[in-house]
């Protein structure tokens, strides 16, 4: 714990009394210090990709360069631009949700439907990494939330069970209807993740192997959103994985009561 204590004359009694006032600082140092934490890592995170590209320009100046090289820098160049874009992205999708009470633009979801659109999204992401992707959904299961934010939590689950994954390995999604609550499952064969990191994996720009994570083009923040827009809908998202077997993410969140036909 820390604190910050203030003593002042109390007005006409200076010589028998004075007055204290002790403030706990520990939550104000702890806010700071993940403040500073924060701007320390997107610092980095900006300047790996820059120093890419600066050095790409300086070699592409010179007049000597074959076509060749030419063609290499240029996609140096393309990828360092989409690794900045991405985080970008991710800096603003985290900032929108991650201190939203509530998400104003809600409506009924399929999770099937939402799930398959995900899938069919990262086909070809999973087409190149030779990952077979399954979908296993029970029907008629809605929740209250946006679209493209649904999209985008169960995307960053699927992309990273396609991206950690080793070669011919697989993915199955299922959504199953336990009492009123969902239960989604991204379940993958892959690399898998030692127990020791289930604590801190949520947080922003953790990352298990961050020269792998670095080299897919990950930026550090995929499981910090899924873990915000959960919440932001009234779930919360879990893991359970062996190092060198795979992973599985459970996502529950809360079944919107389908209304019963009336009688008659
Ligand atoms: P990144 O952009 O680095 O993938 P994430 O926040 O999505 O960032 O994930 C954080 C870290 O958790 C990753 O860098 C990776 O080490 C680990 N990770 C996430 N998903 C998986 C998975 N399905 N299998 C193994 N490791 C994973």
């Amino acid at each position: 714990k820390q604190f910050t204590v203030y003593v002042s004359p109390i007005a006409g009694q200076e010589e028998k009394s004075a007055l204290a006032v002790i403030t706990d600082v520990t939550r104000m140092h702890k806010l700071e210090q993940m403040r500073s934490e924060f701007v320390a890592n997107v610092t980095h995170e900006l300047k790996t990709p820059l120093t890419s590209i600066s050095g790409s320009i300086e070699l592409l100046k010179s007049a000597d360069r074959d076509e060749e090289t030419r063609r290499y820098f240029y996609d140096v160049l393309d990828i360092e631009a989409e690794r900045l874009r991405r985080l970008i992205d991710d800096m603003l999708a985290l900032s929108q949700i991650e201190n939203a009470k509530e998400d104003p633009s809600v409506c009924p979801c399929d999770l099937e439907d939402e799930l398959k659109k995900c899938i069919d999204r990262l086909l070809p992401v999973a087409e190149k990494n030779k990952i077979e992707v399954t979908l296993d959904a029970d029907r008629s299961l809605f929740v209250s939330a946006s679209p493209t934010r649904l999209q985008q939590l169960f995307g960053n689950l699927i992309e990273n069970a396609i991206k950690y994954n080793k070669p011919d390995g697989s993915v199955t999604v299922t959504a199953r209807r336990q009492k009123q609550t969902a239960i989604i499952s991204v379940k993958d064969t892959g690399i898998g993740i030692a127990p020791e990191h289930f604590e801190r994996l949520f947080e922003r720009f953790y990352r298990v192997d961050a020269s792998r994570s670095r080299e897919i083009g990950g930026t550090g923040l995929g499981l910090s959103i899924v873990k915000h827009l959960a919440a932001l809908y009234g779930g919360e998202v879990g893991v359970e994985s062996e190092a060198g077997k795979g992973s599985n993410f459970i996502v529950r969140l809360p079944l919107l009561s389908v209304p019963k036909p009336e009688d008659g």
